[in-house]
């Protein structure tokens, strides 16, 4: 096995770790040279009879999982023809085939691209072309997905020029042209394997950033990078090898790829999967499996708390819950420790790399308050800078989050242009997030830098009016947004879900609630529109975009701004 200490890729478009930050990580101790699949096969080894994967179709010991993933390897090489470095699209669901096909890819050196099961043609085709993938595995009707995942490529395929194989999860006869998933199962007693060796320094896989701003941007993360963050992870959340963790969130999504699969994996645990993310059918899992570690969105954990039959499952399996991607209501954390007693770690997370969290054990009023500290402090390089990224921002004010070390990710995929802005020549990513360090050694998360509506001058955080509105009894759901206006640039305005029965909520309500709660009047929102549902994100995050769009089109109808602002 050669001993790799930088990154062989030769990806046009890829920008790697530099040598010497490669060789500091290695001689460190912080990269272990480990590839997926070699976290996969320590326990294999060791411990075949363990339980891997549970669901839903089937169960898979690590031993199983060893072997079939060697047997789909193999034949991704012989029958398909995927070379070290080819990329492949995955749009699945939650289901062993996803875990099985992503530690395949691994033992050949090929990168999996993770396209979410609620992406469409737009992005799927982007994606593709983006990564010149050869391949994309899809779902056929094995999972009921409500949604025609096989017709998707079919209407992309012209447009996708490196495309060579599709591949679906089928029960059913797949349709001409494309490849069984489970044919690519069969035992192959080829010797392929024997003659990859996959440096860990490589991309083992391409993410993708959210979708709140445009097409998503290809994000790669080595094996060394990623799996540095799986065992840091799996030791905050302290996992243990008898836990089930289950992913709540597509597994494409960093969320779960990392914090839940990954650092599961890494301790040796269970994964237990499940298509349907709904909130009945994830409490109905955790019961099923005796589920101890899952990371939902802060909607899910709403959805549980406030289900109709909530009462009717038993989630005291419960251990450890994470939630983050979006801002965690503190009303929720309390609810979850005191209702289960779980151990809360409120998460500030990005596909790019950084992991910010409470600890289980950390006070409850941190953890419904803060994001923690970073996953690993002595390696994890982060600063807070001021708003024009020049220098350090003064101890306990807010300011841009930036970040650099041995989990973090070297650049955007074949995107010089954001690269240049977002990165500087010492490597520093500026991630474009609001956060600051508290008195006690914590994070606050204050929202995106583009969160802030500058009203004629003056800053409002966005986030900060949100924390309040949604306190109010008749709202369930709230975003603040800036609307354009010509006299002061921007003004805010709030879209609210209304709780169930609740028919009426005006602005003048919602203007005294604020006074009352000591708000200056420059933030109160200008305009409030009710909705039956606010827009979100193909993970469940709200997404601005869509409401800066809607509202831009309603006051230009209404006369209030020019056609062509
Ligand atoms: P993603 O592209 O899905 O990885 O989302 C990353 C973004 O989600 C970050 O850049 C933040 O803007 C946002 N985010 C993640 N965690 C939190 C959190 N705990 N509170 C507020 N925003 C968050």
């Amino acid at each position: 096995m050669p001993d790799f200490t930088s990154s062989t890729a030769d990806i046009d478009g890829y920008v790697p770790f530099p040598d010497e930050r490669c060789e500091q990580y290695l001689a460190d101790g912080y990269w272990q040279n480990l590839t997926f699949h070699d976290v996969l096969d320590r326990v294999a080894d060791q411990q075949p009879d363990r339980t891997a994967v549970i669901g839903p179709l089937r169960e898979l010991t690590y031993g199983e999982l060893q072997t079939r993933t060697q047997h789909l390897a193999r034949r991704l090489v012989d029958d398909l023809g995927l070379e070290e470095g080819d990329m492949v699209v995955f749009q699945l669901p939650n289901c062993s085939e996803f875990i099985e096909a992503f530690f395949a890819c691994s033992r050949v050196g090929v990168v999996p691209v993770m396209l979410l099961p609620r992406h469409r043609q737009a992005e799927a085709t982007h994606v593709t072309n983006l990564t010149d993938a050869k391949a994309i595995l899809t779902a056929g009707d094995r999972y009921q997905m409500g949604f025609d995942h096989i017709g998707l490529i079919e209407d992309i395929e012209d447009d996708c020029e490196t495309l060579e194989h599709k591949i679906a999860i089928s029960d059913a006869d797949v349709p001409e042209g494309w490849v069984a998933f489970d044919s690519l199962c069969e035992p192959s007693d080829s010797e392929v394997l024997g003659s990859f060796e996959v440096n860990p320094c490589n991309p083992g896989v391409m993410l993708l950033s959210g979708g709140t701003t445009g097409m998503p941007k290809g994000i790669p993360r080595t094996h060394n990078d990623y799996v540095f963050q799986w065992e840091y992870m799996a030791e905050v959340s302290e996992v243990e090898d008898d836990w089930v963790a289950f992913p709540s969130v597509p597994i494409g999504h960093n969320a779960s790829l990392n914090c839940i699969v990954g650092a599961s994996f890494w301790a040796g645990a269970t994964v237990a999967v499940e298509p349907n993310l709904k909130p009945e059918s994830l409490m109905a899992l955790i019961e099923a499996v005796g589920g101890n570690y899952t990371l939902p969105i802060p909607t899910q954990l709403i959805d549980i708390l406030e289900h109709p039959n909530l009462e009717e499952y038993d989630l005291s399996s419960l251990e450890v819950v994470v939630s983050g991607g979006q801002k965690v209501r503190p009303k929720a954390v309390y609810e979850f420790v005191e209702r289960w007693g779980v151990g809360f770690e409120n998460i500030f997370g990005m596909a790019e790399g950084p992991l910010i969290c409470t600890r289980p054990d950390d006070d409850i009023d941190v953890q419904a308050h803060t994001v923690g500290r970073p996953i690993a402090p002595d390696a994890d390089e982060v600063r807070i800078v001021d708003e024009r990224r020049e220098s350090d921002a003064p101890a306990g004010e807010a300011g841009e989050l930036c970040v650099r070390g041995p989990g973090f990710f070297t650049g955007y995929f074949r995107h010089e242009e954001e690269n240049a802005e977002n990165f500087d020549d010492q490597g520093w990513f500026y991630t474009e997030d609001v956060l600051k360090l508290n008195e006690e050694g914590n994070y606050e998360v204050f929202g995106r830098m583009k969160d802030t509506i500058i009203r004629g001058g003056e800053n409002i955080y966005a986030p900060g009016i949100e924390d309040v509105i949604i306190e109010h009894e008749s709202v369930q759901n709230v975003a603040v947004i800036g609307m354009p206006d010509e006299r002061l640039g921007e003004r805010p305005c709030a879209f609210v879900e209304l709780e169930p029965g609740i028919d009426e909520f005006t602005l003048e309500e919602l203007s005294s609630f604020l006074e009352d709660q000591g708000i200056a009047v420059f933030k109160h929102p200008e305009r409030l529109e009710v909705v039956r549902e606010i827009p979100r994100t193909e993970v469940g995050k709200i997404a601005k975009i869509s409401l800066e769009e809607q509202i831009t089109q309603t006051l230009q109808d209404e006369g209030k701004l020019p056609a062509d602002y």
